[in-house]
């Protein structure tokens, strides 16, 4: 049985666990490798490599910065199948969805080699007579990652791309579901030219997350998983004096005028409802139907459900493949089965897919789902999709706006007027115009909104600069010999 292990200061380590916990292949349900839980004493460790490591990486110029990110990159690219298949293999998503990962997190990446750019200040000469005021944006030290296991990828690069360009030390805290690509990850940055202890792995679960949380050598937190746990992390962070972003958990509304082109609509839901079987933050999972479209789309989402073959993710055709776990996929089916009882109409049942070896579950599409339906309060994270009737336009952004998630959002229309409208009004952080699952590109920042984030700054992008970056505004004179003289008053601009 293979063992995963830590990655401290440029290398594997077993560390001194106190538990291990197993690693399954959701599309056998076997037992694939066994998973070394940090202890505090391995939390310790990764913190002082990184701490070293700090140290010395803030002084590295930014020219050798990029060089080792450009290698990074290359490196990457060349190793896309290879992570499509071990996140395949732990995760459960299709090869196509998985290479989709690789090169979304390759994004993040790229926008960091424009580091000596991104780090550039202001200046401004002679603000008063001999004097010129500067910025300089500084690495904040060590940053932890925390991530889930929908993107074990994509995500941990989101973060240490432009945490490690920025200057600082990066100790990523991967899922414990499917941790094995963090261990590749960290070999193509030593082979990069990464110095030992800039990016280190450190396996666990609650104990590995609140060593990190608590160890005062730890600056800053970079945490996306779901919202309980990222309120629990923004708030024992900030309180132990940390920066802090953490993003949440979604629930993606999609809202359908009657004008929209329906075969375009239709595939769009189905594509965001059930791609990576749900488990996407982006996911839609409302469909909110606005008006006479609402039986001809639930009519042409229902008829290109029996298309999708649901199967292993590394054989060939298969469309959707199985949930992660099989907790996971028992807590999926009580959403359905509750959403039911609730009064939510079963126009195609997933329950009636599912599977002993492998945690596969069909796809479930839901009708008449009213409000204060279980089905629409909560984040449910697996392929099911909620169909909500409406009159109006303005019901269905009530609705959207009422709601705790807000994530991403998307309309569907011909009409570019009520398209300005939507994403002038709707309350979310990413908009989708005809777009069903509109997660920026990478030189924009990805973020949601109310219980969908926790702090201010969206994550990569510019606004992931400025969350690994400190500014310091610089304020200089050379004076002239012989031209000082003690003045106690406040230092103004005045006429100097
Ligand atoms: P999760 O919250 O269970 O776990 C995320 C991370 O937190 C993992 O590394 C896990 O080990 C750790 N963790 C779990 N419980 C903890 C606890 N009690 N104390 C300390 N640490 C703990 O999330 P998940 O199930 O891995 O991922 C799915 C969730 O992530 C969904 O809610 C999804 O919407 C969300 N997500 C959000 C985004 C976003 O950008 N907003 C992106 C991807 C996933």
């Amino acid at each position: 049985m293979e063992h995963v292990q830590h990655w401290i200061n440029g290398q594997l380590t077993a560390g001194a666990p106190t538990a291990t916990a197993p690693i399954h292949n959701p599309a056998t349900g076997e037992q694939t490798a066994e998973l070394a839980l940090a202890s505090s004493a391995d939390v310790d460790t990764v913190v002082a490599s990184a701490r070293k490591a700090a140290t010395a990486w803030r002084s590295t110029s930014l020219a050798a910065r990029t060089k080792v990110l450009f290698a990074f990159r290359q490196l990457l690219a060349a190793h896309s199948d290879e992570f499509s298949a071990i996140i395949t293999s732990e995760h459960g998503k299709v090869l196509s969805d998985a290479a989709g990962e690789v090169v979304r997190g390759l994004e993040s990446v790229e926008y960091a080699c424009g580091v000596p750019d991104l780090l550039k200040g202001d200046f401004t000469e002679q603000a008063s007579t001999g004097v010129d005021v500067y910025s300089i944006r500084q690495p904040v030290g060590v940053v932890a990652g925390i991530t889930p296991f929908n993107f074990p990828l994509m995500v941990p690069l989101w973060m240490c791309a432009s945490a490690i360009a920025c200057g600082n030390a990066f100790i990523l805290k991967p899922s414990e579901k499917d941790p094995s690509a963090s261990l590749l990850l960290a070999q193509l940055w030593k082979d990069a030219g990464l110095p030992d202890g800039v990016f280190s792995v450190l396996q666990g679960d609650k104990v590995a997350v609140d060593g990190l949380l608590q160890h005062p050598d730890v600056d800053a937190i970079s945490f996306v998983g779901s919202t309980p746990i990222a309120k629990h992390i923004y708030e024992t962070g900030t309180k132990a004096g940390k920066r802090v972003q953490a993003l949440g958990g979604a629930k993606n509304h999609m809202m359908v005028l009657p004008d929209a082109d329906l075969d375009v609509a239709a595939d769009a839901a189905i594509s965001a409802a059930y791609g990576a079987a749900g488990e996407r933050c982006m996911a839609i999972s409302v469909v909110v139907a606005v008006g006479a479209i609402a039986d001809p789309l639930l009519d042409a989402i229902k008829s290109r459900i029996p298309s999708l073959l649901v199967g292993p993710g590394d054989q060939d055709g298969t469309d959707m493949g199985p949930l992660i776990t099989a907790q996971h996929r028992e807590k999926v089916v009580d959403y359905i089965n509750r959403g039911e009882q609730e009064g939510a109409k079963v126009v195609v049942d997933g329950r009636e897919n599912t599977s002993d070896s492998g945690y596969f579950l069909g796809c479930t599409l839901l009708d008449d789902v009213r409000p204060d339906n279980v089905a629409y309060t909560d984040e449910i994270f697996g392929p099911v999709l909620s169909v909500v009737r409406v009159d109006t336009y303005d019901e269905a952004l009530s609705l959207i706006n009422a709601h705790p998630f807000a994530n991403g959002t998307a309309i569907f229309t011909r009409d570019g007027g009520a398209a300005r409208r939507f994403q002038f009004d709707v309350q979310v952080g990413m908009v989708g115009v005809n777009v069903p699952i509109p997660v920026p590109v990478g030189y924009y920042s990805f973020g949601g909104w109310k219980s969908s984030l926790f702090g201010d700054t969206h994550i990569y992008g510019p606004e992931g600069v400025n969350f690994y970056t400190r500014r310091k505004v610089v304020t200089s004179r050379w004076p002239d010999p012989g031209s000082s003289k003690i003045d106690l008053g406040f230092p103004t601009n005045g006429d100097h």
